[in-house]
């Protein structure tokens, strides 16, 4: 039996979703990178949302929600992996890339994972109020769209949803005193 040769692309493909016991460790590990940099964005005052980006085992980018600091709307913690990565890479395509972000994405950076070819989106807590994977869109999987991305979703999703219930409730409080 003759096996078509996989193209680049297809290979890590290949290896981003080959199936073993240790995915799920390893989508853990990562997601709690990205929670470190969602309990950095609380300290400095930011909705505490962080994201990384992984290729081949490798730590691409690292970043978090900096909507107040840069003063820009688009500052969202996976717009600022997704740019960080193409900086590093020298490339708008990250098609052998993972991207893993503490809350469900919303429909800007959905679009933005969409444009980047990302094949692969981990997730921490659903956000039913402005999530665009599944809670009120399901941008990534549109049949209508010529890109679509596996999505694993609820990966520590208890301590990704406690940073940001933690963070609004503290601002409550402080607005209280
Ligand atoms: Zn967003």
């Amino acid at each position: 039996m003759s096996r078509r040769k996989l193209s680049p692309v297809e290979k890590a493909r290949r290896e981003i979703f080959s199936v073993s016991c240790l995915d799920i460790m390893d989508y853990q590990n990562w997601m709690a990178v990205a929670l470190e940099q969602a309990k950095q964005a609380a300290e400095e005052g930011e909705v505490p949302v962080g994201a990384v980006i992984v290729r081949n085992g490798e730590l691409i980018a690292a970043e978090r929600n900096r909507r107040q600091g840069l003063q820009r709307p688009t500052a969202h913690a996976e717009i600022l992996a997704i740019e960080s990565a193409c900086e590093k890479l020298g490339t708008w395509n990250l098609s052998d890339c993972a991207l893993y972000v503490t809350l469900e994405p919303c429909c800007m950076c959905a679009g933005a994972i969409l444009q980047a070819r990302i094949p692969l989106v981990v997730y921490g807590a659903d956000d039913p109020k402005a999530g665009a994977v599944k809670s009120l869109f399901t941008l990534l999987n549109d049949s209508r769209l010529n890109h679509r991305c596996e999505v694993v979703s609820g990966i520590l999703d208890t301590a990704c949803g406690k940073v940001l219930t933690d963070f609004f409730q503290k601002r409550r409080d402080e607005k209280r005193e």
